[in-house]
């Protein structure tokens, strides 16, 4: 797609009219903006198409609003995003709202992280999505102007990135093998659950996929402690490795009881949001899933795996359907969780980005500035 068709199928036209930040840039290559000395933000909506449609537990969808972001500072430009999936309560108009209500052109310094996102996070509660979009296009910005990946900065050993999984939604039995077949590359599968058909999916992935090992997410699916901790039992002896989210992000005795039994780790994912969540985690999940859209971004995601691990929780980096961009500064984080599931790229069919790619089921991260990520239109 042309840059033109771009502005035109984005919705950008539109909103250049009526909003009071200039887009002249987006789309664009970087360093074509005369010096300011200030902060930029711009923003267009743009509609995620879903390769498949996306069907978990409790709804199902196949396009996924999304923002794209951004940053300019002297001529370069910092790329970020934020995604909505509808169960997090943030749509275009709110993150658009947001954004137009911020004044970034205040801060002359953009090395003053914590100053510029305390700013951003104390315009309004809420809107995570909306401030991770920020974030994630202050990050890339200030790896561009210090010539580094963030992986780097942070003293990461891109090495260490673990394989990522890929997800097979709750679908019909022919779709289910379509999706397999999709799967082969990956060395790890995620399956989602939470409907009556978990065991047959899970029956068709191990008749076509013996051996690759699996995890589940039921996103709150499972309605009764013994059914669950039957199923754990049941799934520990296919190859599963953990289980996600099982009940109902307010049933905390009631996970806490599973976990205790469990032969499977349990891993929190919709029960929680920011960083003051996770404390009381501690003897009710055995780890957690971060992600930027529900975090406000990598700077609060970095501090969620420092605080994890001192609470002896295991990390797992996760994503929602995004571009490259999102998934790619997520993958910075990556070679020290122990789970990661950044397929969300890889489920859309119109990526504007390209970020870190999968090599035999392995997330590979570039040796390029910022999040490590290049426009493709
Ligand atoms: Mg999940």
């Amino acid at each position: 797609m042309d840059r033109r068709k771009f502005l035109a199928t984005s919705g950008l036209a539109m909103l250049a009219a009526t909003s009071p930040v200039s887009f002249s840039a987006l789309g664009a290559p970087t360093r074509k903006v005369a010096k300011s000395g200030r902060l930029n933000l711009s923003f267009a909506p743009y509609e995620l198409k879903l390769r498949h449609a996306f069907n978990l537990a409790r709804y199902s969808r196949t396009t996924t609003p999304d923002v794209q972001v951004q940053l300019e500072y002297d001529g370069i430009i910092g790329y970020g995003e934020a995604s909505m999936p509808p169960y997090l309560g943030e749509s275009v108009e709110s993150v658009t709202k947001f954004l137009k209500s911020l004044d970034l052109t205040q801060f002359t310094d953009p090395f003053c992280i914590e100053d510029i996102l305390t700013y951003v996070d104390g315009v309004a509660p809420d809107n995570r999505a909306a401030k991770a979009s920020v974030d994630i296009a202050l990050h890339d910005l200030l790896g561009k102007i210090m010539g580094q990946p963030w992986y780097k900065i942070w003293g990461y050993n891109p090495a260490k990135t673990p394989v990522t999984s890929f997800t097979i939604g709750i679908d019909t039995e022919d779709v289910v093998r379509q999706k397999v077949e999709e799967a082969r590359p990956y060395k790890l599968i995620k399956v989602k659950m939470g409907l009556d058909k978990d065991q047959e999916t899970i029956n068709i992935i191990r008749e076509m996929m013996p051996d690759v090992p699996i995890c589940v997410d039921v996103n709150q699916g499972w309605d009764s402690k013994e059914h669950a901790l039957e199923m754990c039992h049941w799934l520990a002896e296919r190859n599963c490795l953990f289980v996600e989210q099982p009940f109902d992000k307010t049933w905390i005795d009631q996970t806490a009881w599973l976990r205790e039994r469990s032969p499977l780790p349990i891993i929190a994912d919709e029960a929680f949001q920011r960083l003051p969540d996770i404390v009381r985690f501690k003897g009710v999940y055995d780890g957690i899933n971060i992600k930027l859209m529900k975090s406000t971004g990598l700077y609060e995601a970095h501090k969620m795996v420092t605080l994890a691990r001192a609470l002896d929780m295991k990390v797992m980096i996760g994503c929602m359907t995004e571009t490259s961009c999102a998934v790619t500064a997520a993958a910075n984080l990556s070679p020290v969780v122990d789970f990661a599931d950044l397929d969300g790229n890889l489920l859309i069919a119109n990526d504007r980005f390209d970020g870190m790619t999968v090599v035999n089921g392995k997330i590979t991260l570039h040796d390029r500035p910022g999040l490590g990520i290049k426009p493709l239109f």
